[in-house]
């Protein structure tokens, strides 16, 4: 695989981001909600830099692809979430691909009655998108390639990589350890 953003990138890119959302909500309480599993690196690394008093929770997204004619479900698991309602409410995710994720829970948790909701995601693939919306924070645009490392995975593997690599098609389709 060969690094496309390194440890010093993800931290620079890492920290724009919370200068941005420092700025935006400034005093304001904020809930942030990590999407499970890809964000964790992430989340851990973004709530240290955020400066507004927090509240963080997780919700696990899985889209099951169906047949060929059958649009892909997401299933949204809300165990972990706190009580969003009258919250300001941050999504972060590892990725925004076609953007079903993001925008699904979006829709989602507008019904749960807050205050408001804005995203977050490290990445973006803009080649990829299907859905016509910007996430609200972006850390960095990236090329139409399968990306693994700082918290995403080909297969559950990768995640504690540190920097984010670009899988080679050769690494694709075999079974990581
Ligand atoms: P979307 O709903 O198509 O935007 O898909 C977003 C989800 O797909 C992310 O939360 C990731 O879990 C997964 N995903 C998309 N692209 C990649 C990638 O390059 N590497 C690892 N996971 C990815
Ligand atoms: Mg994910």
């Amino acid at each position: 695989m060969k690094t496309l953003l390194t440890e010093e990138q993800l931290r620079e890119g890492v920290q724009r981001l919370a200068d941005e959302i420092n700025t935006v909500y400034d005093d304001t309480p904020l809930t942030i909600v990590g999407v499970m599993t890809g964000s964790i690196v992430m989340l851990a690394d973004l709530i240290r830099m955020l400066k507004m008093p927090l509240r963080v929770g997780v919700v696990a997204a899985s889209s099951y692809r169906g047949t060929d004619t059958t649009p892909s479900e997401l299933v949204i698991n809300s165990d972990f979430m706190p009580d969003i309602s009258n919250r300001n409410v941050l999504i972060v995710d590892d990725i925004f691909d076609t953007g079903r994720t993001m925008s699904e829970l979006i829709r989602r948790f507008h019904e749960m009655g807050p205050n408001s909701v804005r995203s977050a995601v490290l990445l973006r693939k803009r080649e990829r998108q299907e859905i016509q919306m910007e996430p609200d924070f972006i850390g960095f645009d990236i090329p139409d390639e399968f990306v693994v490392g700082y918290g995403l995975d080909y297969e559950d593997a990768y995640r504690n990589l540190p920097y984010v690599a670009a899988l080679e098609s050769a690494e694709i389709g075999t079974v990581p350890p």
